[in-house]
């Protein structure tokens, strides 16, 4: 199966796409899609003759505030741990409490318990996004809806 890139609605129902032939970049007004709630397989026609599709997706989906204590590992850094600040589909927000800090495009293994019935267990890799003192942004590395962690996450955010 080929792997399709994913291009995400933004707040002003906008979205980016770029050629995968000529790298060039478009940014069209997409809101005929804005109340999708699962990616949508759309074409793309560049100016330079190449065709290809991408996964249209909404990014604002929910992202959850909230206060999980967990543990990260990695191969620079070592072991750690975190409080989980907010989870959405696509990533999560977290505290570093104790252990080193990351840096921009370190990729971690994050695992916590999160606070539903079944006490569910997540582990997922992130790559570090955003750094501000303690405060980490991190995207999942993988969304997979048939992973345990994800399929967990994705019940967690339905409101
Ligand atoms: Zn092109």
């Amino acid at each position: 199966m080929t792997t399709q890139r994913k291009v995400f609605i933004n707040t002003e129902n906008m979205a980016t796409f770029v050629c995968p032939e000529c790298m060039k970049s478009k940014t069209t007004n997409v809101s005929k899609y804005k109340n999708i709630d699962r990616a949508v397989r759309v074409k793309c026609n560049c100016d330079c003759g190449h065709t290809y599709s991408v996964m249209l997706e909404r990014r604002k989906y929910y992202r959850k505030e909230t206060n999980l204590p967990g543990v990260y590992k990695s191969k620079r850094l070592g072991r750690g741990k975190l409080v989980i600040r907010d989870i959405s589909r696509f990533g999560l927000k977290f505290d570093i409490t104790s252990g080193r800090y990351p840096m921009i495009e370190d990729v971690l293994v994050v695992e916590f318990t999160l606070d539903d019935s079944h006490k569910s267990f997540i582990s997922k890799e992130v790559v570090v996004k955003k750094v501000y003192e303690s405060t980490i942004g991190a995207e999942f590395i993988t969304v997979d809806s048939s992973s345990d962690s994800d399929r967990r996450i994705g019940f967690y955010l339905m409101p």
